[in-house]
């Protein structure tokens, strides 16, 4: 898509710091880290919401943020190693790929202010059953 900022760095017409590319998937190095070493990795094809992209996209989306997270582990040793789905800012499917130094690295807002919601188990159970096939 033209005026998209992560298929511009996709295609190479702007620059990124590359860590991982193949004919479906390309990884880059957050410019805004929460730790050092914090991935973004999108597929080539322009989609907004991850559930919207074509299986064999996602197949290879998830396979290279493995392959990634399991280097990110290997080479920084971080704590632990987390992912985060959101996409509020750009509207094409990216997953961070977080090296993990401290359990609130990758943890919400709601979480942080103490507002997490304690619903009733009746509510869980409707919830669950809208969700379930
Ligand atoms: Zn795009």
């Amino acid at each position: 898509m033209a005026d998209c900022i992560f298929c511009k760095l996709s295609t190479g017409e702007l620059p990124t710091n590359k860590v991982y590319e193949d004919d479906k998937v390309f990884a880059f190095l957050d410019k805004h880290p929460i730790n050092p070493g914090h991935i973004l990795v999108i597929p080539k094809s322009h989609v907004a919401g991850f559930y919207n992209l074509e299986n064999e996209d996602y197949t290879s989306l998830m396979l290279a943020v493995k392959k990634l997270a399991a280097r990110v582990n290997e080479k920084l040793h971080p704590k632990k190693v987390g992912l985060i789905i959101a996409g509020w800012d750009v509207p094409h499917t990216h997953i961070h790929i977080v090296p993990m130094l401290d359990y609130h690295d990758i943890t919400s807002k709601s979480l942080l202010d103490g507002k997490r919601a304690n619903p009733a188990d009746e509510e869980l159970l409707e919830i669950a059953t809208i969700l379930t096939d």
